[in-house]
């Protein structure tokens, strides 16, 4: 194992690499980031291959060293070019499984927290349905609102929000009324419930037992309702199951009112419903479920003014023809993981894998808006959809994956819808959906790319990803960027006394007038702290008898438990720039030694 210094933008980067011999070429493969300062990271380096000879370092722990030392805690640190490069930095690939929890733990605290809760669960809960909780809807709402300011707030881009139930011919148009009618069937012996063509009912055996199947019906993914209190009046209609369709029908007054030219995109966030037959894997697979999804629009044929932008993105790419020989070789494509190549996006595109400038540049964004808020660069990887799973509308289709603990699984499509929506809607409303293009003549755009989200994915991601156990500490510590964590502060005055109490409720107001923030005081200090951390809280403010004497207050800084002496009046001020701008705390006062954690 050996160091590796990378300069980005002018700044040095240290991390410990170990080289192996994959075939007959010699990989270069990263274990862990060492920080900015030459020394420290000789030290790091140092203590984690004395450890990992010692063998204490499994798989687990190795994990949670990691975790304490990635990227997160550098973007915090840096300033705003740095911040920039490091979204470009070099990506290493990383074997290890996704997180250290499993799907179910995760589930599991996150009730104990008061994240997310089973539906209704005092009657047993309902499956595919959750409720959030004050954590769990503070994380959600930061998680889109974040998402809206970097998609939306851009000069190509406008929102709408469509409502949930519409008039039902726009599912007639799209074809989620007619060509989504499967048959819902259950295999007699093993119970495996699934859906089939109409056309395979009688021919098609259980792929799990090879049993035979016992029809049950249509199905149709869209929950159904009557419009109108009235029964003999009323009319059916349906939970929209995606919220693409709105866009589409919208369409024409939105690009009127923004006066828009191609190529530009319509946003939306908002809730979708499908009927699934079997919801699974906590929030991964949801019967309701909250979409944040652009539709962008171009004229056939246009180019993407934006790819220089896309230059050194790294990721990992899973083509077609990669996952097919994967597939020969191990039999199938999802246990491959050395079958995907690390590549520049743009490179991607100039050889024609991705094929599109487009989707290319979509790739890029998305996967910059989760490395911006703190992911983990080695769990993500984009796969090409094969020539036999494309939707019935889809050119060519990339999915951007996420490496759950259950396996790599789908966090965001990005389909072409070339101009079926547009087309379908044409012909349903008779009404011409075209638009006039810079020359003044008239044209009906493509859907060159559809990047479309689910929040409660994304939730899942920053929750793995910033989930990490400190054994020093004895508690998890959940490092949320801080633009993300649902609660930005706690206040604790460091003893019950009149004057400290006082002190800390006036901090309290000040603060809540821009942050949620929240109030401690039951507890020892050490106690106040680890609730703080397993909330993902990431600064404690301490009202002490200094504070009393000099105004001010001390801040502990969640991941790496460090504090710092600043200016009571000047608290709501820096904590604007660290939220906002990732500024380093320690730079707005003096660091305090303590023995307190
Ligand atoms: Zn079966």
């Amino acid at each position: 194992m050996y160091i590796v210094k990378k300069n980005i933008a002018g700044h040095d980067y240290y991390y410990l690499n170990k080289s192996f011999r994959k075939g007959d070429k010699v990989i270069s493969k990263n274990i862990s980031y060492l920080g900015k300062d030459k020394k420290e990271a000789e030290e790091k380096a140092k203590e984690i291959i004395e450890k990992m000879e010692k063998g204490i370092s499994n798989i687990n722990k190795g994990k949670i060293e990691q975790k304490d030392m990635d990227e997160n805690n550098i973007a915090n640190e840096t300033e705003e070019a740095d911040k920039k490069a490091l979204e470009k930095k070099e990506l290493t690939i990383d074997d290890k499984t996704s997180s250290i929890l499993t799907i179910e733990e995760l589930a599991n605290f996150c009730k104990k927290k008061g994240f997310v809760y089973p539906s209704g669960e005092i009657y047993g809960g309902l499956g595919g349905f959750w409720d959030f909780g004050h954590l769990g809807v503070e994380l959600k709402n930061n998680i889109k609102k974040e998402w809206w300011k970097f998609h939306v707030y851009r000069e190509d881009v406008v929102g709408i929000d469509g409502s949930i139930i519409t008039n039902p011919k726009v599912w007639e148009a799209s074809g989620h009324v007619k060509s989504f009618v499967d048959v819902a069937v259950v295999c007699k012996k093993c119970g495996n419930k699934t859906k089939i063509d109409k056309h395979e009912v009688g021919k098609k055996k259980c792929e799990k037992c090879q049993g035979e199947f016992a029809s049950k019906g249509e199905f149709n993914p869209m929950f159904t309702t009557q419009v109108g209190p009235i029964k003999e009046d009323s009319v059916q209609a349906y939970l929209r199951p995606e919220t693409a369709q709105l866009i589409f029908a919208d369409f024409k007054l939105v690009q009127e009112n923004s006066r828009l030219q191609l190529p530009f995109g319509i946003a939306q966030v908002g809730k979708s419903f499908r009927n699934e037959l079997s919801p699974r894997e906590f929030l991964f697979r949801c019967r309701e479920f909250e979409q944040m999804e652009i539709e962008y629009f171009i004229e056939e044929g246009m180019k993407c003014p934006y790819t220089e932008e896309i230059k050194g993105v790294n990721i990992l790419v899973y083509d077609e023809k990669m996952q097919k020989s994967a597939k020969e070789k191990e039999g199938s494509e999802q246990s491959s993981e050395s079958a995907a190549e690390l590549m520049d996006l743009y490179e991607a595109w100039k050889k024609s894998i991705i094929k599109t400038d487009w989707h290319a540049y979509w790739i890029a964004k998305e996967y910059e808006w989760f490395l911006n808020l703190g992911a983990n660069p080695n769990n993500f990887r984009i796969r090409q959809h094969c020539s036999d799973e494309k939707s019935h509308y889809a050119v060519d289709t990339w999915d951007l994956e996420y490496k759950f603990p259950m396996g790599w699984r789908e966090l965001q499509g990005f389909a072409n819808r070339s101009n079926y929506d547009l087309t379908q809607h044409q012909e349903y409303s008779k009404q011409n959906m075209e638009i006039l293009n810079k020359d003044g003549k008239k044209v009906l755009p493509n859907v060159v790319c559809e990047p479309s989200l689910g929040v409660e994915r994304a939730f899942l991601v920053f929750m793995f990803d910033s989930y990490f156990y400190d054994e020093k500490r004895g508690n998890v510590v959940l490092k949320l960027n801080p633009k993300l964590a649902p609660v930005k502060a706690a206040v604790f005055p460091i003893v019950k006394r009149p004057e400290y109490i006082k002190m800390s409720e006036e901090i309290l107001k000040d603060l809540r007038k821009e942050f949620n923030v929240v109030y401690d005081k039951s507890g020892s200090v050490g106690r106040r702290y680890s609730r703080a951390d397993e909330n993902g809280t990431p600064m404690c403010i301490t009202v002490d008898e200094q504070s009393l004497k000099d105004n001010t207050a001390t801040i502990r800084w969640r991941d790496n438990t460090e504090q710092v002496r600043v200016k009571i009046p000047e608290l709501r001020e820096i904590m604007r720039k660290v939220i906002n701008e990732g500024a380093d705390l320690f730079k707005f006062g003096k660091k305090v030694n303590t023995r307190v954690k």
